[in-house]
């Protein structure tokens, strides 16, 4: 006997709207493509925005890390007392993480890269919680978990926790023998991680898609046989662009004589310098140098307004250095050198765009990843064809 109604998501991070264009991907099972904006930022912007429906200034999560006076990392900073060699090696680094997600319960996305230690004194997380789960955000912010547990649609998760063959693994038996569900959502990384490492290399890049669309598939035709009526949609938060040159941007504000933490306080991501400032001093310095700079910018407020990054106790930055598509900040807090494909630049370039693709036309047309929040809610309320 066949069940009713069933929506799947597909989340694949950092699946480009020019790249599944060019590539074709998804096209027999999903044939309607939506070219999509995404946000100024990375993946902890763009997901909860995708989750919500909202913009960064409205969920709260901009990038990983904000300044605060009373960060729950704080006791990280005793670590500083570690040689760098140590201290910044990966190892220690992965074990140092998995022991503060035990202790802290934390069960959002978060990483400590090479993020010197003292520095927590003043950094704290945005994404504390599992955003995949309700009550992921704070004040009245409603994410798709919020309403599907609200309104007891029976559904099932799978976010980065699960690697990618064990999840659909777990989808594919719950379509088949499980008790019935009216939405799933999987997230996979894969395509990120490999796009970071080999973007621009068509044949490779093309094998490894080809191989999610078959695994894919193999799933959607599954819930086929089970149910009556499938919606598919595959998104993305984001596209990836191929790097084409680095600048030492710690150097350069080095060469300023000012005194870290004392006369300026800087986060450096890997495509963005976000700067706070002790004093008028330093502030203009630090202006002053950053807006002389090739292969970035300054962001002004109307751009972080326009953006939706705009936060009026400046925890994200007071002032924020924007890279140019394909320069990267090395080294940076994220790493040591560049990986061949980065994302987080300006959401205006074509190699930022995000894609949703869908088994049925979409009315209006999804234009922006805050979009996919609602195509998803709008799936939950059908029931039958042509409502
Ligand atoms: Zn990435």
């Amino acid at each position: 006997m066949t069940k009713d109604r069933i929506t799947l998501a597909f989340f694949v991070d950092a699946l480009g709207s020019r790249l599944a264009g060019e590539l074709g991907c998804f096209r027999e099972i999903a044939p309607h493509a939506y070219r999509q904006r995404t946000i100024l930022g990375y993946s902890c912007a763009a997901q909860p925005t995708i989750l919500t429906g909202l913009p960064p200034s409205e969920h709260d999560h901009w990038a990983m890390f904000y300044r605060t006076s009373r960060s729950e990392l704080a006791p990280l900073r005793h670590l500083d007392i570690l040689p760098n060699a140590v201290g910044r090696h990966r190892r220690f680094r992965r074990r140092l993480l998995a022991a503060h997600r035990k202790r802290s319960g934390f069960t959002g996305y978060y990483n400590f890269y090479r993020i010197p230690f003292r520095l927590f004194r003043e950094f704290d997380l945005s994404e504390k919680r599992d955003i995949y789960a309700p009550g992921g955000f704070d004040g009245d912010v409603e994410s798709i978990f919020d309403i599907l547990a609200r309104d007891s649609v029976p559904h099932r998760v799978w976010n980065w926790k699960t690697g990618l063959d064990r999840a659909l693994a777990e989808l594919s038996e719950t379509l088949a023998n499980g008790p019935p569900i009216r939405f799933a959502l999987l997230y996979t990384a894969v395509i990120d991680a490999f796009l970071h490492e080999h973007v621009g290399d068509a044949s490779v890049v093309g094998a490894a898609l080809k191989d999610l669309e078959a695994k894919i598939s193999r799933v959607v035709a599954r819930a086929h046989d089970s149910y009556s009526e499938v919606d598919l949609l595959i998104f993305s938060d984001h596209g990836m662009a191929e790097t084409k040159g680095e600048v030492d941007l710690m150097d350069a504000i080095g060469t300023l004589g000012l005194t870290h933490e004392k006369d300026n306080l800087a986060f450096y991501d890997s495509t963005m310098g976000r700067f706070w400032f002790g004093n008028e001093r330093a502030r203009t310095d630090v202006a002053e140098l950053l807006e002389n700079m090739d292969g970035g910018s300054v962001l002004s407020d109307d751009d972080l307004r326009r953006e939706g990054v705009f936060f009026d106790d400046r925890r994200y930055g007071e002032l924020v250095f924007l890279m140019d598509p394909g320069m990267l900040i090395v080294p940076s807090y994220m790493g040591a050198r560049a990986p061949r494909g980065m994302h987080g630049f300006t959401p205006d370039h074509e190699d930022s765009d995000a894609v949703l693709m869908s088994s049925a036309p979409l009315d209006p047309a999804p234009a922006s990843i805050a979009d996919t929040f609602r195509v998803m809610k709008g799936l939950l309320n059908r029931t039958h064809d042509h409502e």
